[in-house]
């Protein structure tokens, strides 16, 4: 499994998620469940930039992963180039960050 369950807040809307470190593709990334944005991937330095983000910003996101189509999740991360502020976020291959089974 490529994730391990562990409860907390989700960095997008706060509500209770599970999380765990994403041992398949780095763990530097760590893979979210929550009921509400369902499934996603977040960089770490990206999940801390969020916690301090306003929570209009943040919903953003969360709705951006709620609107995943099946087979993929949304990746936010942090380029450290500049480039921008905050977070961006992609679609990927939802197999690449959970792996077949469970998710
Ligand atoms: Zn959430």
């Amino acid at each position: 499994m490529a994730i391990k369950k562990g409860a907390q807040n989700c960095p997008l809307c706060n509500s209770e998620a599970n999380s765990g470190p994403s041992i398949s593709v780095s763990d530097q990334y760590k893979c979210f469940q929550c009921e509400i944005c369902k499934a996603f991937v977040a960089q770490l330095t990206a999940e801390e930039i969020l916690f301090t983000m306003p929570r209009e910003q943040r919903l953003e996101y969360s709705k951006k992963s709620i609107d995943a189509k099946e087979g993929t999740v949304l990746v936010i991360y942090f380029k450290r180039d500049g480039s921008s502020k905050i977070p961006k976020a992609v679609y990927e291959s939802k197999e690449k960050w959970f792996g077949r089974d469970k998710f």
